[in-house]
């Protein structure tokens, strides 16, 4: 669990790619702007590891000397509600990412759990926590032990991932840790957070289902997100006043309840945005 609440980009910021920084470079610039996560995007990945271990292993080393918080975004070809047979090609996607994180030392896998189809609802969750509870097991066979798998809350209707059923996730299967995409939850809520009250909601809720521990650790995603009667649209950067949800307002319940979130900032801005919610946050401290 964080020391401290963190801030980091998701994925390689622009700037670092105009300078044609290599993966071992990337956790010193994150420390020279004061940001000390990042979330490596395994995004596109198929069944098996796309980073050779060395490599994986060297990144971690690089991470952990510059006081660089890891986490992974699994890959996005996951359906856990699916039919058997994408349940298991998605079971191996994650396998893949998992085993990678390990390397790295990555402390979450985040990933999307999965569409509803023509199931309804409780079905679809069952399903996916079924498919959860056999990976878990595997994971372990393999002596995968140190990554938690991260549910994330997503931003379509479709998408299996409402604020209940990733706690309901959580609560039945073991190594997870919950992650909180708060724009997601404001895409698919059409528009849920516009006041202090509206975080500390949640916040007081995932406490009371899923005990302090969780609600001090949560694994965050934060951007301005635009979205429609279907949910979520599109990203924005934070200074786009037309869009929500607003970072100032979580920043003061973060300080309220005195919680240390990793903080994983997915605006277009990757970078320049975490520096700006973390400056948020630190001119409330
Ligand atoms: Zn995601």
């Amino acid at each position: 669990m964080a020391d401290r609440a963190r801030f980091g980009p998701a994925g390689v910021p622009p700037t670092f790619k105009w300078i044609k920084a290599g993966l071992e470079d990337i956790p010193a610039l994150l420390r020279e702007e004061g940001l000390d996560a990042f979330e490596y995007e395994a995004i596109y990945w198929g069944g098996k590891p796309q980073i050779k271990r060395e490599n994986a292993e060297k990144f971690g080393l690089r991470a952990r000397e510059n006081d660089v918080w890891l986490s992974m975004h699994g890959s996005y070809f996951v359906n856990l509600c699916g039919d058997t047979k994408v349940v298991e090609a998605s079971k191996k996607r994650l396998i893949a990412c998992a085993t990678a994180a390990q390397w790295m030392n990555a402390h979450v896998l985040v990933f999307h759990p999965g569409f509803y189809g023509r199931k309804p609802h409780e079905i679809a969750l069952r399903n996916c926590v079924g498919a959860l509870k056999d990976l878990v097991s595997s994971m372990k066979t393999l002596g995968i032990n140190s990554v938690k798998l991260g549910p994330e809350t997503m931003g379509k209707s479709a998408q299996l991932g409402s604020l209940d059923e990733i706690i309901s996730i959580c609560r039945q299967v073991d190594q997870t840790q919950l992650v909180i995409d708060w724009s997601h939850l404001h895409a698919r809520d059409l528009g849920r957070f516009r006041t202090v009250e509206d975080f500390r909601k949640v916040v007081l809720k995932v406490e009371d289902e899923l005990g302090t521990e969780a609600v001090q650790n949560m694994h965050c995603h934060f951007t301005k997100i635009e979205f429609t009667e279907a949910g979520e649209r599109r990203h924005h950067v934070l200074e786009e006043a037309r869009y929500g949800p607003d970072f100032g307002l979580l920043a003061r319940v973060i300080t309220e309840f005195k919680l240390k979130p990793v903080i994983i900032c997915e605006s277009p801005l990757l970078d320049l945005d975490a520096m700006s919610m973390r400056d948020t946050l630190k001119s409330l401290v």
